[in-house]
C-alpha cells in the first residue's frame, strides 16, 4: 500500500499514513478531533503549479527563485563590477571602439553612424 503525507491545516499536525489508494483523502485529525487531516501532495498536481503565478511579476519572481542562489549571487557580482552601471559600460565600450578606429574608419563612422 502507498504511503501518504497528511497535514492538518488548522493545527499544522503532520503525519505519514499508509492507506489504500481509494481511501478518503480527508480524515479525522488526532489533535483537533475534526475532519481536517488532509492528504498533502509532495509533488503538486500540474494544474496547481500552473495556476500559481497569476501576474507577470509573480512569474518573474518565481523564475528568479528558480535560478538558485549561486546564479543569483553571480549575477549581482557581474552587475556591480567596477561600480559601473550598464549604461556606463556601454559608453565605455563605445569609446574603446572609437579609440581603436583608424582615422578613415572614424570619418566613416561619423558619417554613417556605424
Ligand atoms: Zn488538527
Amino acid at each position: 500500500m502507498p504511503r501518504y503525507d497528511f497535514e492538518c491545516t488548522p493545527c499544522a499536525y503532520y503525519t505519514e499514513i499508509t492507506q489504500s489508494m481509494d481511501a478518503p483523502s480527508v480524515i479525522e485529525c488526532p489533535v483537533c478531533g475534526q475532519q481536517t487531516l488532509q492528504k498533502a501532495f509532495i509533488t503538486p498536481p500540474r494544474i496547481f503549479v500552473r495556476g500559481e503565478a497569476k501576474t507577470v511579476g509573480q512569474l518573474a519572481e518565481r523564475n528568479y527563485k528558480d535560478m538558485g542562489f549561486y546564479e543569483k549571487s553571480e549575477r549581482v557580482e557581474k552587475d556591480n563590477k567596477d561600480g559601473m552601471t550598464t549604461e556606463q559600460k556601454e559608453k565605455r565600450k563605445l569609446h574603446q571602439k572609437i579609440t581603436s578606429m583608424t582615422p578613415e574608419q572614424k570619418i566613416k563612422w561619423i558619417k554613417n553612424g556605424d
